[in-house]
């Protein structure tokens, strides 16, 4: 088969200290510190066979997700820009929905031709985070796309307890093709999902939402908070496009933050009362933090998505007084969030389809990544089947 191969050099930065754990397991915890001199090309690939408990999935859509754009994207010293968890040569690609070929020995859950979206984390159900209850904390986490390979491929072989059924999905929108489009959006909103609502516990019906970011997570986070009841919802993002997307799923108000004061504007559109929920999924939290903190609603809630090696100043003060509370929030698995999530796609109650604006072939998934860069898109699809 073929897939989008990244692969680059093991070359620590002078001034990073590789962990004893990097140099055994050849997985990076902080990629931009190790890979350097990536390259990435569609090339061929061994076929991948299943395991007794895995299932061979033929890709039908992948999304173009913001960390494919930082492994292509690189640093004055051509080091990848991706901060994370990374072992390659690997394939990329994460968001995905797939059909089901093959099945191992003793698969139980899945037969051929079940459709199915996927989670990202392979977390391993053994370690003490997982045991507890914690899998988006899994100590001992494979990831694909990142170090293990991933689905801008014609197939993958995952275990079967890692897939999710979308044929509720597929009666909802009426076709294969499209519910597989639609499916490929689950992961991404499912982090949005599991911040919002089970790190941070949701919001009550009625209260004021703010998303700081509308690329795909933001968007869904967008439809997320309208699906919850939210009384007003107001967007914060650059891009123009993705203004008129984050109204197209459910925003009442969308602003460039570069042309207002966010913080004054949700004064404004609560009249002074401030707003009870906002979302960082903009990944800038030194700029986006400080804006918040002068629209915190008492009782409200501050939830980090966004991904940042950054320092922030927060002035606990403006918690104190507004009895606010900041939630830190990683990943999608466990928590009934893919169930859940599948739930409100094929009920209608979320809809973001569309944010789905180009689609490219597997040959073309370099130029895919290279048109998302302009960060104007809301997801762009590769379908290597
Ligand atoms: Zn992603
Ligand atoms: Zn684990």
């Amino acid at each position: 088969m073929k897939g989008l191969v990244l692969d680059a050099k093991w070359d620590p930065k002078p001034d990073y200290k590789v962990s004893d754990w990097e140099k055994k397991t050849g997985k990076a915890i902080s990629g931009n510190d190790i890979w350097r001199n990536p390259t990435l090309e569609v090339r061929s690939w061994p076929d991948p066979k299943p395991g007794p408990q895995e299932v061979l999935l033929e890709i039908q859509a992948c999304g173009v997700c913001g960390s494919d754009m930082h492994f292509y994207e690189t640093d004055d010293d051509n080091y990848i820009l991706y901060p994370g968890l990374t072992k390659f040569a690997t394939i990329l690609g994460h968001e995905f929905s797939a059909k089901v070929v093959e099945i191992g020995k003793d698969v139980t859950l899945l037969t051929p031709g079940d459709m199915v979206t996927v989670e990202e984390m392979i977390w391993c159900g053994r370690c003490i985070p997982c045991r507890n209850g914690y899998p988006n904390h899994c100590t001992n986490l494979e990831e694909i796309g990142f170090t293990i390979p991933g689905a801008f491929a014609n197939y993958i072989a995952v275990d079967e307890k890692f897939c999710w059924k979308i044929d509720a999905i597929a009666e909802k929108v009426g076709s294969e093709e499209k519910a597989y489009e639609v499916a490929a959006l689950t992961e991404p909103t499912c982090v949005a999902y599991n911040a919002m609502f089970e790190r941070a516990g949701g919001f009550r019906p009625g209260h004021f939402v703010s998303v700081f970011g509308a690329g795909s997570i933001g968007l869904a986070g967008i439809a997320l908070a309208k699906a919850a009841g939210a009384g007003k919802i107001v967007a914060f993002e650059v891009s123009k496009p993705r203004l008129e997307l984050a109204k197209a799923v459910g925003a009442d108000y969308a602003y460039d933050p570069r042309e207002v004061h966010a913080g004054e504007v949700l004064m404004e559109l609560s009249d002074g009362a401030g707003f009870d929920f906002h979302v960082e999924a903009a990944g800038v939290p030194e700029l986006t933090i400080p804006e918040m903190e002068q629209g915190l609603a008492i009782n409200s809630k501050i939830v980090q998505i966004g991904r940042a090696a950054k320092r922030v100043p927060m002035y606990l003060e403006a918690f104190q007084v507004r009895r606010a509370q900041a939630y830190g929030a990683q990943g999608h698995s466990g928590h009934e969030t893919f169930p859940n999530v599948i739930r409100l796609v094929a009920s209608g109650r979320i809809d973001l389809s569309p944010i789905i604006t180009s689609r490219y072939g597997l040959d073309d998934t370099l130029d895919a990544i290279a048109k998302s860069t302009d960060r104007t898109d809301g997801k762009i699809l590769v379908k290597p089947n």
